[in-house]
């Protein structure tokens, strides 16, 4: 990024906008605590909808680069998330995608394995708990009178990452990021504010190193049999979960979070993306899966012994590509139109 002093302000200006989002990022920023004050010492926050009450209309009214930083959670999933994304992308010196969804799709971003016709036709339509006979669904448009109509947001077929829409200087990764990189804002606020030379654009704040790197537990490089659910295996506590037969992303997956999951034994499922020099977390877990997945007289078995082999992993997407679909190589699932 650029090393010249980008603000003359003695005080910054915070942005926190957002997409499709569960707001676990606005209560990560929150559960700053007594450095939230710190935070706030630095830059006065100008748009934060989920906490305070801003409009639209104050965005907007809002010069272009005027804000200084802005953090954006969230998937983009409809065509309100896309304009607020261009605005704030239009008014933000450096804009950050914050958090799994801005950064990969997230979860929501699993939305790609459907569409927007099947969703609506669950929720207005199939779900038991709606009695809706009238067939009444969203429109996409409002009719105010007989010549006059207005658009009204409406949800894409596809889930995309911020990157995807507008073009991004940072990301914070994890759902929600960890605590340390989230305090790593304040930091970045003063190098702003000081006009210090700011890390590379696109910059991915975390660890270079995978999750497998900071994590204790011990790592013998033992192929294995067969895939074990984790809530019902009994666990040795001391080594590698992958190891005895739980899957566990850590090889694929950027290291920075301190392994919070590892630490109460529960396996990584990938927040934090894939890991520095991977493109396809789901791709390279797979492949890394192949290779340590050995099974005696492996080229003898049959297709069903294969496919129960198999059968330990119950979900394939949810589990190599739970943060990541829309950022992946193949980024949805295509049914054939007739
Ligand atoms: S990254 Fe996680 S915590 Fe943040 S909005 Fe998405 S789902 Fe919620
Ligand atoms: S695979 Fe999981 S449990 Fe094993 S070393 Fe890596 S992060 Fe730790
Ligand atoms: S261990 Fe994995 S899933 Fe858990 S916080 Fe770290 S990266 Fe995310």
């Amino acid at each position: 990024m650029e090393s010249k002093k980008i603000t003359d302000k003695k005080k910054l200006k915070l942005a926190i906008g957002l997409g499709s989002t569960c707001s676990g990022c606005d209560i990560a920023i929150l559960d700053l605590g007594v450095k939230l004050l710190e935070l706030i010492g630095l830059a006065d926050i100008v748009f934060w909808p989920t906490v305070f009450d801003f409009k639209y209309s104050d965005l907007k009214e809002l010069g272009d680069k005027e804000i200084d930083i802005t953090l954006h959670h969230g998937t983009i999933r409809t065509t309100e998330h896309e304009e607020i994304a261009r605005i704030l992308r239009k008014k933000s010196k450096v804009l950050i995608a914050f958090g799994s969804c801005s950064c990969f799709g997230g979860i929501p971003g699993l939305c790609n394995l459907t569409d927007k016709k099947q969703i609506f036709d669950a929720v207005y339509g199939e779900n038991l708990s709606v009695a809706n006979k009238e067939n009444i669904f969203p429109e996409e448009k409002l009719l105010i009178n007989k010549n006059k109509s207005i658009t009204l947001p409406h949800l894409f077929d596809t889930g995309k990452t911020l990157k995807q829409l507008v073009e991004v200087d940072y990301f914070i990764p994890g759902c929600p990021p960890p605590m340390q990189l989230i305090e790593g804002l304040i930091p970045l606020m003063k190098d702003v504010l000081g006009g210090a030379q700011l890390p590379e654009k696109g910059t991915v704040f975390g660890s270079k190193k995978t999750l497998c790197d900071e994590c204790t537990l011990k790592k013998e490089n033992k192929m294995i049999s067969k895939i074990v659910n984790p809530v019902t295996a009994i666990v040795d506590p001391e080594r590698c979960l992958l190891e005895q037969g739980i899957l566990c992303m850590g090889p694929v997956t950027r290291g920075g979070c301190e392994a919070r999951c590892i630490n109460v034994l529960m396996p990584c499922r990938g927040c934090m993306g894939p890991g520095p020099e991977t493109e396809d977390q789901g791709v390279k877990m797979i492949s890394a899966i192949a290779s340590i997945l050995g099974v005696k007289d492996e080229e003898n078995l049959t297709d069903q012994q294969i496919e129960d082999l198999l059968s330990g992993i119950k979900d394939i997407v949810g589990t190599f590509y739970r943060f990541t679909l829309p950022d992946a190589l193949l980024n949805r699932k295509v049914k054939e139109r007739r």
